[in-house]
């Protein structure tokens, strides 16, 4: 059985390129609904732990140093199916593999900073919203 719910954050260079309102409307036309959401910034330890699922790989240390290095918008998505189509609304992780009207392929710069975050799983889903959104900030 699969969720509804997915998890995303918009990466520090998409929100300084700003990009933030543009992406968000791609999200609402694809048909997601944004159901908790917040404007913030990770420490380099919250990163570190977002990621420490990559931990030892040799993109790490320059992931969690790119994902604190400014805000990000990190947000709760609500859609049938949404883990999966969340995955392909954004494209692949590399832009370059990205297809064309993907989020990444319009405003991924570089591997590492590919604009968005999207959950994996329905398990990683709900990890990564609660480690952002407490019960009173969603509805
Ligand atoms: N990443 C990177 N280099 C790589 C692979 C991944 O910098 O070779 C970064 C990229 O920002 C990616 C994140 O690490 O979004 C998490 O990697 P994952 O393989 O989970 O990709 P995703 O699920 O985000 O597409």
């Amino acid at each position: 059985m699969t969720g509804n719910l997915t998890f995303t954050m918009i990466k520090p260079t998409a929100v300084k390129n700003n990009h933030i309102g543009d992406i968000l409307k791609m999200i609402n036309e694809a048909g997601f609904k944004i159901v908790a959401m917040k404007y913030t910034r990770l420490s380099p330890e919250r990163a570190a732990a977002f990621y420490a699922v990559h931990k030892g790989k040799p993109f790490y240390e320059n992931l969690v140093s790119f994902m604190c290095s400014g805000p990000i918008v990190a947000a709760i998505l609500e859609k049938e199916n949404a883990v999966e189509d969340y995955r392909s609304f954004i494209g692949a992780t590399n832009p370059e593999k990205a297809e064309e009207g993907t989020v990444r392929k319009r405003y991924a710069t570089s591997m590492t900073e590919n604009a968005v975050h999207g959950s994996d799983s329905d398990e990683n889903a709900a990890i990564e919203a609660n480690f952002f959104f407490s019960k009173l900030e969603r509805y």
